[in-house]
C-alpha cells in the first residue's frame, strides 16, 4: 500500500516569491537530502498516511491551490499517485524544491531554492527549468558566482535573492546590497526581492 511521511498539512497564504498572497494547501513531507545549518523546518517528524486519507485530509480545505513542500519533495517515491489524484481532482499544484531532484511533469509551478552552502552538489543539476529560482543570502566572496552560475543552469523567468534568518535576524542589507550587484550592469533587472512574508505576519 502507498503511504506518505507527512510532517503537516495546513492551509495559509504563501508567503515567498511570486505567488506571494496566493492561499493554497501546504502539504510537507518528511525527509531531506540535505542538512542546512539554518534549516526551520523539522522534517523528521511525521505522521504516516494513505492516499485515501491524505486525499480525504486536502479536501477538509477550501483552496484549490496546492503547495508541496518539505523536507525535500521530490525524494518522495510515491510522489507521482499523488499528483495525478491531485490533477484529477482539479488542484493547481506548485513545489517548493531545493533543485536536486527531477520535478514531475504534473506539476504546474516549479520554485527552486539552490543551496549556496552545498555548491558542489549543484554540479550536475538534473532539474534545468522552472518558474523561479530563490536562493537565501549567505556572507562569502563565492555568493554571486552561485547565483550566476545557477541562474545560467536553471532556466527560469524570475530569480530572488531571500535574507537569512538566523537566530531571529534578517541579513536584509547584505541581501540588498548584493542585488544591486548581481543587477549591475545589465538592464533586466531580472534578479528580485523575496521576503517571507509570512513571518512578518506571523502565519505559518
Ligand atoms: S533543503 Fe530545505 S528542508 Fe532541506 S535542510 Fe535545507 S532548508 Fe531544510
Amino acid at each position: 500500500m502507498i503511504e506518505f511521511r507527512i510532517v503537516e498539512i495546513f492551509e495559509s497564504l504563501q508567503g515567498e516569491g511570486y505567488n506571494t498572497g496566493m492561499p493554497a494547501v501546504f502539504i510537507r513531507f518528511a525527509g531531506c537530502n540535505l542538512n542546512c545549518a539554518w534549516c526551520d523546518t523539522n522534517f523528521r517528524q511525521f505522521t504516516r498516511f494513505t492516499l485515501d486519507t491524505l486525499l480525504a485530509k486536502v479536501s477538509e480545505y477550501n483552496s484549490k491551490n496546492i503547495i508541496i513542500t518539505g523536507g525535500e519533495p521530490t525524494m518522495v517515491k510515491a510522489l507521482p499517485e499523488l499528483l495525478l489524484s491531485l490533477k484529477n481532482a482539479g488542484y493547481f499544484i506548485a513545489i517548493e524544491s531545493n533543485g536536486l531532484g527531477k520535478v514531475d511533469p504534473l506539476i504546474d509551478y516549479i520554485a527552486l531554492s539552490p543551496k549556496f552552502c552545498y555548491q558542489s552538489h549543484y554540479q550536475k543539476i538534473k532539474q534545468t527549468t522552472a518558474n523561479e529560482v530563490r536562493i537565501v543570502t549567505e556572507k562569502h566572496d563565492d555568493f554571486l558566482d552561485f547565483c550566476q552560475y545557477i541562474e545560467k543552469q536553471i532556466n527560469a523567468k524570475r530569480y530572488y535573492l531571500s535574507p537569512c534568518e538566523k537566530n531571529g535576524e534578517m541579513n536584509m542589507l547584505e541581501t540588498i546590497d548584493l542585488l544591486g550587484k548581481i543587477n549591475q550592469y545589465r538592464i533586466d533587472n531580472k534578479w528580485l526581492l523575496s521576503l517571507q512574508t509570512h513571518k512578518f505576519a506571523n502565519i505559518e
